[in-house]
């Protein structure tokens, strides 16, 4: 075991692909280049309030290194820089954006490869735009326990190592109403095999830069792709494809498990199928395939639930299209969008059969599952709570179901025992209760237990953090001891509280 500062550290992406050629400097448009030499500021009061042990244990370091994670003087064989990226957002081509208030410090060994590690809300960038490059608690914490949390549901995520108090004041206008308010600074280190976003990909075909997009995408092959080569356009369809799919488990995830990203952005899609970037998401607690968390997307709800897996899919397109430069024959290039609606097809009849307790899904079982999506949006009925008690049901009766329901006497009663009468006939009477238990986590980070934490941290008080980081450690297992406090439908006040109901980008 050592510290952060004492390990070795590396930095192939600054390396192997183009820099920009001025150091830091003011918020401006980067041409020819992956990514900016920049240093992070330094927090005028850093105090550490969380710490994630096994991340810590990954990278063989003991707590500590608060200089280093408040945005202080990098170590010895750092080289720290902000990455280049564009986007669409919400469907809309938003040109360059990049890391403005993200560095990279540089890469090191873990027990799972060579990883990066990277500061969220440490200062300008030449990306900040005419932003202020900070982050705030609120949205920290956000991030640090909820990409914790996926982690251990078993969905592909960034991971976070610590998250810092910077002892400095950052305004925030949380509704973008005009009601601006002064928040607590912090920062979260994150950890990632890379950053790399389909973004970082975009901006250089944007501007018609095939050279600079030509070695980041060998960089990205060579350190990232093992066994995948970049010479022709075979190699590089075979790359994509493997991307396609490995978006589409990620996105199956999300739908087992209720999770709503709220901006899949291009900018916020990672080259390595893992969830990244969470700001305004959130978790389906009522079955709403409907609902988005984000309040920028109420009005069209581009990033709702139910949309998830088509998003990724043009998301997916968009990257095609990026790399379409490099290749001969760019036509052959559609092919990877069926492999990757061919994925999510098969991935998410495979999740219906571990959360229905199948042992394969049939295609008789498409009309089942059709129906169980429209019951259960009868009624306000809670999604986690719904399947965790379907998989330790012991007669088709919905009776054993009702604690999933928001407001019991409106159960449709005989509209359910005729579902799961059907379902129980399915599965013989026996469903496949460990695959099911093991498909229906019982405890997800809900949107209100995030706020619960959140108000006793801005108060100094973090114990309900680690709490829940504890928790979330083991979402499939019983935990009956925090059985009554956690396994419980959203209370009334969060209902339309900011924060539960209604987040913004604003973080
Ligand atoms: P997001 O969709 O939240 O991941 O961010 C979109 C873009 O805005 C990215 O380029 C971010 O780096 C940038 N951004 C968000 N918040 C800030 C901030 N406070 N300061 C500088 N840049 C920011
Ligand atoms: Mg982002």
């Amino acid at each position: 075991m050592s510290n952060l500062s004492s390990l070795t550290w590396y930095s192939r992406f600054v390396d192997e692909t183009p820099g920009d050629s001025v150091v830091g400097g003011p918020a401006r448009q980067v041409e020819g280049a992956c990514w900016s030499r920049v240093l992070p500021t330094p927090s005028p009061n850093p105090s550490l309030q969380l710490w994630s042990e096994e991340m810590a244990k990954s990278l063989s370091i003991t707590k500590g290194d608060l200089e280093i994670l408040s945005g202080g003087a990098p170590s010895s064989g750092m080289d720290p820089y902000a990455q280049r990226y564009g986007g669409h957002q919400f469907g809309t081509w938003a040109h360059q954006l990049g890391d403005g208030r993200a560095i990279t410090l540089g890469e090191v060994e873990s027990d799972v490869g060579i990883v990066e590690l990277q500061l969220k809300g440490s200062g300008l960038t030449p990306y900040s735009r005419t932003a202020d490059g900070k982050a705030v608690l609120r949205s920290s914490i956000r991030e640090f326990l909820c990409s914790e949390a996926m982690h251990h549901l078993g969905v592909p995520t960034t991971r976070a190592l610590s998250l810092v108090t910077t002892g400095e004041e950052v305004m925030r206008d949380i509704l973008y109403d005009g009601n601006r308010a002064f928040e607590q600074g912090a920062i979260i280190s994150r950890v990632s095999p890379s950053f790399i976003r389909f973004g970082s990909f975009q901006i250089h075909t944007a501007i018609g830069d095939t050279e600079t997009l030509r070695e980041l995408v060998e960089h990205t092959i060579r350190n990232h792709f093992p066994g995948h080569q970049y010479s022709n356009d075979q190699q590089l369809l075979a790359w994509l494809a493997d991307i396609a799919k490995s978006t589409a488990t990620m996105v199956s995830h999300w739908m087992r498990v209720g999770f709503v990203h709220g901006v899949m952005n291009t900018d916020n899609m990672s080259i390595h199928g893992l969830t990244i970037d969470y700001g305004p998401y959130g978790w389906i607690e009522d079955y709403d395939p409907n609902w988005t968390p984000n309040t920028t997307d109420l009005s069209h709800r581009r990033y709702k639930f139910a949309n998830q897996p088509r998003i990724a899919g043009w998301n997916v397109a968009r990257l095609l299209e990026s790399i379409a430069p490099l290749f001969d024959e760019p036509e052959q290039l559609s092919q990877i969008l069926d492999v990757y609606f061919e994925a999510i097809g098969e991935q998410q009849n495979s999740m219906w059969a571990g959360k229905l307790g199948f042992d394969t899904f049939e295609e008789k079982d498409v009309e089942l599952v059709r129906e169980l999506n429209s019951l259960l949006q009868l009624v306000e009925t809670d999604m986690t709570i719904f399947f965790r008690l379907l998989s330790d049901i012991e007669a088709p009766n919905v009776e054993s179901l009702k604690f999933a329901f928001y407001e019991e006497d409106e159960i449709p009663t005989q509209q359910w025992n005729e579902w799961l009468l059907k379902w129980w006939d399915r599965v013989d009477a026996t469903p496949d209760r460990i695959k099911m238990k093991l498909t229906n986590p019982k405890y997800v980070f809900r949107n209100w237990m995030a706020q619960l934490a959140i108000e006793d941290a801005e108060k100094g008080d973090f114990s309900l953090c680690e709490e829940l980081l504890e928790l979330l450690k083991n979402p499939y297992a019983e935990q009956m001891d925090m059985h009554s406090k956690w396994f419980t439908k959203r209370p009334e006040w969060a209902k339309s509280k900011v924060g539960c109901s209604m987040l913004s980008c604003s973080s």
